[in-house]
């Protein structure tokens, strides 16, 4: 006994009462149909091949069980049913052909007889699908939910052996609605009329309608048995799976699958949501969101890959083999799809990806951004357009102008522009600290403290030896607190800093125009062929200046010049 047989009941396991089974011997014939064989047997009756006595058509005849025409209001359930079942017109969807009653108060009902096997067989020889081939399945069982719920028609009873596969691969769905019919007085679940409740929706499990998204539950548990060979729950009676259904939590299926890719696996656990509202929102978006989650699957393989050739037959080529396997029509559409997407070459493909178009657009922004700010504006433009900027009353435009325009200046050369950047400076600082930020969950805007954090930043600027920036920074500090009282400690800290760093410049202006001439005395050494000199002095600017960041480029200087020695 394989899994499968264990998880997804046999028809046979769900044939009638003994005393049904015992009468029903094979009829001759059931109103114009001339009976051929039995097809099969499930809760609901028996299935014949009959051949039309007239026109030698084929077609698969249900019989139910006469015990149910004496339910009261089963003969106008049916008829309503039938009706339904009448309008239904779908390649996906087994046809109906005509109903009657026959000898013996039989209800029947003909439909076209699909040739093949049902999605339990398949599952009984194969114990799971690939996972392509559930994708394509799916898709199809989507056209044909939708085209029913179009009409108003729910299924009901979606389960693999209501899911007939012809001999060209095609899914054909069958018995619209009969559940409903069935579904009354004590011909209820529970009672065991519908066969099997592995893929009954938590809500029909619990007496209420079904609507059409019970449909789609049943869809995710057929889906869910298609990849893993199991349904998603299972248990010992009818009773103990309607309670899990209800309550219970199934594994997801790529536990049992490790190679089912995330999105499917999502997908089938969204469709298996107890809660209708959660699961998606028709057979339609369904399908469009599965079509677009594989083609965009196929599109990454493919780029990863680097093989454009491949792609479009791998649809064809996922395990089930059909003896046609271009009549396939959600194949086709989709293998058309795929092969449209490349014979547009791989660059077309590419910009057929929304993400792509943005990053380009993106690219192209800040290209002609980049264009403009740094190859077409002078120096003395940029400076002008960041200047207009930081009077503007705008923060966000003052910031633009500083960022963009001002402060790259600066960096980019800042002895020459000091001067002219440093008056802008502090209102640069203020706008960027006065940017609103969230504090317990409220808007603030920019703190006090802003002076604090200006004496900081010149602290940085001196300890990494740009004594310039840090001294400019609290001269134009400085310059702002001028005759604010209440900042007067702060005024006075400032102006101990500043005295210290002018110290500093002194001290290091020093020591510069002291090393600049000891590099000087060892050119002319060396120049004049006293190699030792030159590299005495170089040496002792080494070794007494190597730690000094004020003397960097003098050390470096100096090593170089060792190096060559060497
Ligand atoms: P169930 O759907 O519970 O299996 P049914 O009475 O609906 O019970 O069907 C019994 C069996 O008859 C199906 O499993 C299938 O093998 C076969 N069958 C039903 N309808 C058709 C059909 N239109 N063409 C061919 N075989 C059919
Ligand atoms: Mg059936």
């Amino acid at each position: 006994m394989n899994d499968m047989d264990e998880t997804i009941p046999q028809e046979e396991d769900l044939s009638g009462t003994p005393s049904e089974r015992d009468a029903a011997e094979i009829p001759r014939q059931i109103g114009p149909w001339v009976v051929q064989k039995k097809i099969g047997a499930g809760g609901m009756g028996s299935v014949y091949l009959g051949v039309h006595e007239e026109s030698g058509e084929e077609a698969a005849v249900k019989v139910l069980p006469a015990s149910l025409a004496r339910e009261p209001g089963f003969i106008a359930r049916f008829s309503r049913e039938v009706e339904s079942m009448k309008t239904l017109k779908n390649p996906y969807i087994v046809n109906f052909i005509e109903s009657g009653v026959a000898e013996n108060e039989t209800h029947y009902y003909a439909m076209e007889y699909v040739e093949g096997e049902t999605l339990t067989g398949l599952l009984r020889r194969q114990t799971r699908l690939p996972w392509e081939q559930v994708v394509e399945f799916t898709l199809q069982i989507c056209v044909a939910l939708k085209s029913a719920h179009d009409s108003g028609i729910v299924h009901r009873d979606l389960k693999p052996s209501n899911l007939l596969i012809d001999r060209h691969g095609n899914i054909k769905l069958t018995d619209f609605g009969v559940a409903q019919v069935f579904a009354a007085g004590k011909l209820t679940v529970t009672g065991g009329i519908i066969g099997t409740a592995e893929f009954m929706s938590p809500e029909q499990a619990q007496g209420h309608r079904a609507s059409k998204k019970s449909d789609l539950y049943s869809l995710g548990a057929v889906m869910y048995a298609m990849l893993t060979g199991r349904p998603p729950f299972s248990g010992k009676t009818t009773l103990d799976v309607i309670q899990k259904h209800k309550f219970g939590q199934f594994d997801r299926p790529n536990m049992y699958v490790p190679e089912i890719p995330l999105w499917l696996n999502d997908l089938v656990c969204q469709l298996l949501e107890k809660e209708p509202d959660k699961r998606f929102p028709d057979a339609y978006v369904l399908s469009r969101r599965l079509q677009e989650m594989y083609n965009r699957h196929k599109e990454k393989q493919t780029l990863a890959e680097g093989d454009a050739t491949d792609s479009a037959t791998v649809v064809s080529d996922a395990g089930y083999d059909p003896s046609d396997p271009n009549a396939t029509l959600m194949r086709d559409m989709m293998r058309a799809q795929i092969e449209q997407e490349y014979a547009k070459g791989k660059l077309g493909g590419l910009l057929d990806n929304t993400y792509v178009l943005l990053l380009l657009l993106v690219l192209i922004v800040s290209g002609a951004f980049y264009f403009m700010r740094n190859v077409e504006l002078t120096p003395e433009e940029r400076f002008a357009a960041g200047q207009h900027l930081m009077e503007s009353d705008s923060r966000t435009e003052r910031l633009q102008g500083w960022r963009e325009y001002l402060e790259p200046l600066w960096e980019e050369a800042p002895e020459e522009w000091n001067e002219k950047i440093l008056p802008y400076y502090s209102q640069a600082e203020k706008d960027k600290a006065s940017k609103p930020r969230l504090v317990n969950g409220k808007l603030v805007k920019g703190d006090l403290a802003e002076p604090e954090r200006l004496l900081q930043l010149a602290e940085h600027y001196r300890s990494v030896g740009d004594i310039d920036r840090a001294l400019a920074i609290l001269e134009s500090l400085d310059g702002l607190l001028e005759g604010n009282p209440q900042q007067d400690r702060l005024q006075i800290r400032i102006e101990e800093q500043l005295r210290t760093l002018r110290e500093l410049r002194t001290a290091a202006h020093g020591l510069q125009d002291f090393l600049e001439q000891a590099l000087d005395r060892a050119r002319a050494a060396s120049d004049s062929g006293d190699a030792e000199t030159a590299t005495r002095i170089c040496r002792s600017i080494v070794v007494l200046y190597g730690q000094n960041e004020h003397a960097a480029s003098y050390v470096k200087t100096a090593q170089e010049f060792l190096d060559r020695r060497q």
